[in-house]
Formats: structure tokens, C-alpha cells, sequence
């Protein structure tokens, strides 16, 4: 099964990837823990980028640029990392998918949201679905709160930028929901432990 973790910064999901991964692990369950940007030539130069947003002498990163860099990152991800695991018997964890396409590289202005998500969903389509996403859906101050923990800090970080990120969250996952994806919503303020908890029994389902 390839399973995805979903949700704005500072939500938990590459705790509870880990967790998870450390689950299947000790189950003798062989386990791939993933994430997106990859490791891969495409994926580096992706985070060599979100590293630059940092810099203000920088020239900006172009947005619809960065959407089709994910799109490709990840499909090279698909190709050389998840799918020979999945075809060697292994579970697939990967901390975040395109779902973070959706909301991240999707367009602020609201109204021409719609055409942009098509435009981004288009160039996804070679991408498989994920038998299972957990979307981990987090009350942006406790996200920042977590955040003001870590030393790196992003001007994508802000208050107004992770509440329209939720936003942005939790319009997709209703969206492919309806559409059939399999994705469940748990409360990324519930004490890890107890998180970790629902997660693995849903996994068992
Ligand atoms: O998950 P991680 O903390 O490594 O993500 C780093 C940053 O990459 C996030 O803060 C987010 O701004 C950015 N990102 C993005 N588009 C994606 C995935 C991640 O802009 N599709
Ligand atoms: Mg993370």
C-alpha cells in the first residue's frame, strides 16, 4: 500500500510518518519512509529554491515554475523510488504528495483558484493515487507555535500564509474526497502518541 501525510507546516506529518514507518518496522513489515521535495536531481534543486525564498536579494521563485518542478520531481520520485518498492512487497509512506501541489502551488487569488487547480491537477495526472492519505488537520496556532520551536525559519510561515493554507487544504481533500480518494481527516492537536494510535488502526482497516 502506498499511503500519503498530509498537512500545512508545522501540522506533524513528517513526526507521524516517522512514527508510522517505526510501526511497520517493528511489525517486520518492510517499509519505505518517503518525502516530497525527493532526494532526487529534481527534488534538490526544488529545496535550492525554497531555501533562496529566504534571501531577499534573490529573484523570486515563479510559482507556476515551482508547480511544474514538483509535478516532475515527483513522477521521477514515483519511477525511481515508490513504485520498485511497492513492486518488492514494501508499504510506501510519503510525507507529502500532491496534495501539497494543490494547495501550495495553487494560485492565493481566490476566484481564480479553480482554473488554477485544474491546471495543477492536469499536470498530476501520471501520478498514482494513493491507496490511503491522512490529512492532518491543524488550528494554525498551535502550527505556529510548533514552527517558533524550530530554528529555520520561512516567510511562508506566517500566520496569514499557513491559515490559507488550511484553507486551501481543506477545500482539496473535500474535493477528491468526494470524488472517491480514500482520505481520512484526524486532529493534528491530539497528543502525538494517541495520533500515531489512530493512525495505524486506520491503516489496519
Ligand atoms: O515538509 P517540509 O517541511 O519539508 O516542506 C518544506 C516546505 O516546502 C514547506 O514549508 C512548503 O512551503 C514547501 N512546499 C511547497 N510545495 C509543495 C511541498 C512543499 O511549497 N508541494
Ligand atoms: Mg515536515
Amino acid at each position: 500500500p502506498f499511503i500519503v501525510i498530509e498537512g500545512i507546516d508545522g501540522a506533524g506529518t513528517t513526526t507521524q510518518s516517522t512514527l508510522l514507518h517505526d510501526y511497520f518496522q517493528a511489525q517486520g513489515q518492510p517499509a519505505l519512509l518517503t518525502n516530497e521535495p525527493s532526494t532526487g536531481a529534481i527534488g534538490t534543486l526544488i529545496r535550492k529554491m525554497i531555501a533562496m525564498r529566504r534571501d531577499e536579494d534573490a529573484r523570486p521563485v515563479d510559482r507556476e515554475t515551482l508547480a511544474l518542478l514538483f509535478a516532475a520531481d515527483r513522477l521521477d520520485h514515483l519511477k525511481a523510488e515508490v513504485e520498485p518498492a511497492l513492486a518488492a512487497g514494501q508499504v510506501v509512506i510519503s510525507d507529502r504528495y500532491y496534495h501539497s501541489s494543490f494547495a501550495y502551488q495553487g494560485d492565493s487569488v481566490a476566484g481564480s483558484d479553480a482554473l488554477d487547480l485544474r491546471w495543477i491537477r492536469t499536470l498530476n495526472e501520471r501520478a498514482r493515487t494513493p491507496d490511503l492519505t491522512v490529512f492532518l488537520h491543524a488550528p494554525v496556532d498551535l502550527c505556529l507555535e510548533r514552527l517558533g520551536e524550530r530554528d529555520a525559519h520561512d516567510v511562508f510561515e506566517t500566520r496569514e500564509h499557513l491559515t490559507l493554507m488550511e484553507q486551501r487544504y481543506d477545500q482539496i481533500m473535500a474535493l477528491l474526497q468526494a470524488e472517491g480518494e480514500h482520505i481520512i481527516r484526524l486532529d493534528a492537536s491530539l497528543p502525538r502518541q494517541t495520533l500515531a494510535e489512530m493512525i495505524r488502526e486506520k491503516v489496519a482497516r
